[in-house]
């Protein structure tokens, strides 16, 4: 089968501006924003692990002597696999506010 011009002047595959993934801040994609509750958050990083966009740090938070889960909201995507995983049900969602 023959290509098209489309597909000749832009072939697939090719990555053209490598390390670019951190400009691009996908967060504005968000539908539900995920909102942990510190209270109920065991810090146990189970959300950490299963977040696809690797955007979840579980860390020191002022006010609290064990570490909690941080989200990063710059490419947090809304996909709510957090809020499915953990095992506290210390994560709600929130429609986003555009
Ligand atoms: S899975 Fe739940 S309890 Fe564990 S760190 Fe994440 S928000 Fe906190
Ligand atoms: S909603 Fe999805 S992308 Fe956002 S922190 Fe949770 S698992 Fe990660």
């Amino acid at each position: 089968m023959s290509k098209t011009k489309q597909q000749k002047d832009l072939p697939g595959g090719i990555i053209t501006d490598i390390g670019s993934t951190a400009r691009n801040k996908t967060g504005s994609w968000r539908t539900f924003k995920p909102v942990v509750n510190l209270e109920k958050c065991a810090g146990c990083g189970i959300c950490e692990k299963f977040c696809p966009e690797g955007c979840i740090t579980i860390q020191k938070v002022e006010g609290y002597d064990k570490p909690k889960c941080a989200i990063n909201y710059d490419y947090c995507k809304g996909c709510l696999i957090c809020m499915e995983e953990c095992p506290f049900k210390a994560i709600n969602s929130v429609v986003e506010e555009k």
